[in-house]
């Protein structure tokens, strides 16, 4: 208690004199008390639990409009309002759905939650799917800058296509040619299951169905059925691509016993997908059926938006961003507290946003764009930022980085920050000179497998090549001043195993910003000096997004 009234203090005395401050030590102004007080109210009661398209939306943008006003920001969306739309779609499974897999004229059912977990994402109101055939196309990665295709041309139209979780390489033997290929044990953009979605989609595939595994998906089966068939899409025009009808997992065990009953052996299956000459296989003889109703209702969302302008290179633009949504009112918590109120997942990285648009604001104007953006529907899917990636307002061309916030640290000053995708791009090399300056260091995410990397915002825009840096304290424990990476990882631990989407994720005066106030003071750092500079930073060799980014390199000045 003492030591936050002490941090309120030193805010006050920080307020006072901010301009003078501001302006002679733009280095740390990054202020803990003004991340805490933001926090404090996106958290409240008023705010629901921020979920999109409720009373907690309208609250939670009349707030952030306000204080970007305040700041003295530009209008940074549509049509010179602060906000672009983003419709989205609820889909819900209803009661009762109904799963088979025909084995030699005999129908095998497979219990929704228990041996399947099915969705879908197209706003109908039923989904019939009548003996389907069933095609195995192992990891199902189509990656011609590591020259693998496991596909090799088969027609998935009509077919349910079931992947294997992850990448060819993550069970790789060390000396199997495939050893490396695909980052070894860290995750690649091929090993996630909205990547193997789009895939079947593209080709035109009725349904896919994904082999659940814990340690390839980083996650059990609870996790996977937690949303109990209810699923979020963006609104797609009528005549532009779809998503598959029926999308899902496949329990372990129970595909097993599928693979078996079709005479083929998974094991044997899984080594041979780790071969580049994998070739598509049929579960000959079974079929698969579904008959579901749907649910489904259209959400109208925002994403908040603010801008500074450039002074010499405006139409370049650098973009810091964090999502404003949680998860809203749910089941009561032992407490009887309803209201998951995503204090730190992602409130503190909204306020980080804020924190570092009231820094640039405080400081000589930058010569080129800044634009801060806050995303809705990032719970529900990366929906908000996938809804701007489809519709940019700033072009992707001379975006120069997106600086992402989602979950920072509250356990005090670290020795160092841990890096969520290491290896992507020279952003890291910024990172590493930031860190330096404030005598701290950058560690690698030490559970690249779990692929931290592609679940946060900015992966919408890293997907179409904008380089980019995120900061999610998730992904391992700092080296904490007070007790070292032990006290880190147990900070991590303790905050992924209680709060992390419950309501427990709540403000609390006991919090200690100062090493969370350092870690937005890195993003500053990094985006002022790219903001008065004519770099371009890079992907790095061999990326997945590497190859996007250079298509578009005749429009970037030096
Ligand atoms: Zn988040």
């Amino acid at each position: 208690m003492v030591r936050v009234q002490n941090v309120a203090g030193l805010a006050l005395a920080a307020l006072v004199f901010a301009p003078a401050v501001l302006a002679a030590a733009p280095a740390d102004p990054i202020s803990p008390a003004e991340l805490s007080a933001t926090v404090r109210t996106l958290a409240s009661d008023a705010f629901e639990g921020r979920a999109p398209g409720t009373a907690g939306e309208a609250r939670t943008v009349e707030y952030l409009v306000a204080r970007f006003k305040a700041l003295g920001l530009e209008p940074g969306g549509e049509a010179g309002a602060w906000t672009q739309a983003v419709p989205l779609v609820r889909t819900q499974v209803g009661p009762a759905p109904r799963f088979t897999v025909d084995i030699g004229g005999a129908a095998t059912p497979l219990t929704q939650l228990r041996e399947i977990y099915a969705s879908t994402l197209r706003p109908v109101e039923r989904v019939s799917i009548d003996k389907a055939p069933l095609v195995f196309v192992g990891y199902g990665v189509a990656a011609p800058e590591r020259r693998w295709d496991d596909f090799k041309g088969v027609d998935l139209k009509g077919k349910i296509a079931v992947f294997l979780v992850n990448d060819p390489d993550f069970e790789a033997l060390p000396g199997e040619p495939v050893a490396g290929r695909f980052g070894g044990k860290a995750m690649t953009y091929y090993g996630r299951w909205t990547y193997k979605y789009e895939e079947a989609a593209r080709r035109g595939a009725l349904g896919a169905l994904i082999v659940h595994e814990t340690p390839g998906a980083g996650y059990g089966w609870s996790t996977v059925v937690a949303p109990q068939g209810e699923a979020y899409d963006i609104k797609r025009a009528a005549d532009g691509p779809q998503p598959v009808l029926l999308q899902g997992w496949l329990q372990r065990d129970a595909a097993v016993d599928l693979f078996r009953r079709a005479g083929l052996d998974f094991e044997a299956l899984k080594r041979r997908a780790r071969q580049a000459d994998f070739r598509p296989v049929a579960l000959a003889g079974e079929r698969f059926s579904a008959d579901f109703t749907v649910a489904h209702a259209a959400i109208e969302s925002r994403n908040v938006l603010a801008r500074l302008p450039g002074t010499r290179r405006p139409d370049e633009t650098i973009v810091y961003a964090a999502h404003w949504d949680a998860y809203g009112l749910g089941a009561p918590d032992a407490h009887g507290d309803r209201i998951r109120r995503g204090a730190n997942d992602d409130g503190l990285g909204v306020a980080g946003v804020l924190e570092i648009a009231r820094a640039f604001k405080a400081a000589p104007a930058p010569e080129r764009s800044i634009v801060f953006a806050v995303w809705t529907a990032e719970e529900r899917g990366l929906l908000g930022s996938e809804t701007y990636a489809a519709r940019p307002l700033y072009p992707f061309s001379r975006t120069v980085a997106n600086l992402t916030m989602d979950i920072l640290e509250t356990a005090g000053p670290a020795r160092d920050v841990v890096l969520v995708g290491a290896g992507q791009d020279s952003l890291e090399d910024d990172l590493k000179a930031a860190a330096g300056r404030q005598g701290r260091t950058v560690t690698p995410d030490p559970h690249p497998e779990k692929g931290l990397f592609y679940r946060a915002d900015h992966f919408s825009m890293a997907k179409r090549g904008v380089p980019t840096l995120l900061l999610m304290a998730i992904g391992g424990g700092p080296d904490l001043v007070a007790g070292g990476r032990a006290a880190g990882d147990k900070w991590v631990d303790d905050y992924t195993a209680n709060c992390y989407h419950k309501a427990c994720d709540a403000w609390s005066a006991d919090w200690d910003l100062r090493g969370a106030a350092e870690d937005v003071d890195l993003l500053y750092d990094i985006g002022r000096r790219l903001a008065n500079s004519a770099d371009w930073p890079r992907w790095s060799e061999g990326s997945e997004f590497e190859r996007i980014r250079a298509a578009s390199a005749a429009e970037r000045r030096p």
